[in-house]
């Protein structure tokens, strides 16, 4: 009865994007700004410690060209004392961390692996041990 049915591909709307994938691959260019053209928050405060980001002026990114793209130069009320070597400075830091991150996240994987890997191991073992004692 089903023979004369076409049969389609899948016309999915939605990407297969993996959850952790951002974790492993950033998807921005810019570390310092992370292509928002506005300095992270986490960096601002290595310059300025006291920094309040809902109450300064916007610390704008000159280490890549996102700056004018969000047209951020409109709401005049930008920080632009962050000049080109301070962002890429900022950028390396914050590449550091980023690669932090990733080692973390992979110690985490590997432990839950051994973890898992471990329980197999007992279980497996009690199963021959148990084995053992039948005999
Ligand atoms: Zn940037």
């Amino acid at each position: 009865m089903t023979d004369n049915l076409p049969t389609f591909e899948r016309s999915p709307i939605l990407p297969n994007v993996e959850e952790d994938k951002e974790i492993w691959q950033p998807r921005w260019h810019c570390f310092c700004c992370q292509d928002t053209g506005q300095i992270q928050a986490h960096l601002v405060s290595l310059i300025i410690p006291d920094y309040d980001p809902n109450r300064d002026r916007i610390p704008v990114c000159q280490g890549c060209n996102k700056f004018d793209r969000h047209n951020l130069r409109d709401y005049g009320v930008l920080d632009t004392r962050f000049d080109l070597f301070l962002c890429k400075k900022l950028d390396a830091i914050s590449r550091a961390d980023w690669k932090q991150v990733k080692e973390l996240q992979f110690e985490k994987y590997k432990n839950l692996l051994d973890i898992a890997t471990d329980q197999i191991a007992k279980t497996h073992s009690l199963a021959s041990s148990c084995k053992e004692l039948q005999t």
